[in-house]
C-alpha cells in the first residue's frame, strides 16, 4: 500500500487584471496590508500571499466590483 499524500497550501498567488481595475480601492479597504492604491493612481499588491493572509486576499477579491483580482492557490505534496 502506498502512502496517502498530502497537499499542502503554501501560498497564493494574486494578479490583477489591469484593464478591468478601475481604482476604485475596495481591495486597498478590504485588505490594507495587501494593497495600496499610490498617490500616482496605481495600484500596488503584494502577489504571493501567505496562508494567514489569505482570507483578507480573497475577501479583496470578493469585493472587487470589476472582478479585477485572480487567486490560485499553490500546493506542495
Ligand atoms: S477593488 Fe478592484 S477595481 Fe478597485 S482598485 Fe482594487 S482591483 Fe482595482
Amino acid at each position: 500500500m502506498s502512502p496517502r499524500r498530502t497537499l499542502l497550501p503554501t501560498s497564493t498567488t494574486v494578479s490583477v487584471d489591469n484593464e478591468r481595475c478601475h481604482l476604485y480601492g475596495f481591495c486597498q479597504v478590504a485588505a490594507p496590508n495587501l494593497f495600496e492604491l499610490t498617490a500616482g493612481e496605481r495600484l500596488r499588491y503584494v502577489s504571493h500571499v501567505t496562508e494567514d493572509h489569505e482570507p483578507q486576499a480573497r475577501d479583496a477579491a470578493r469585493q472587487c466590483p470589476m472582478q479585477a483580482i485572480r487567486l490560485s492557490g499553490q500546493v506542495t505534496e
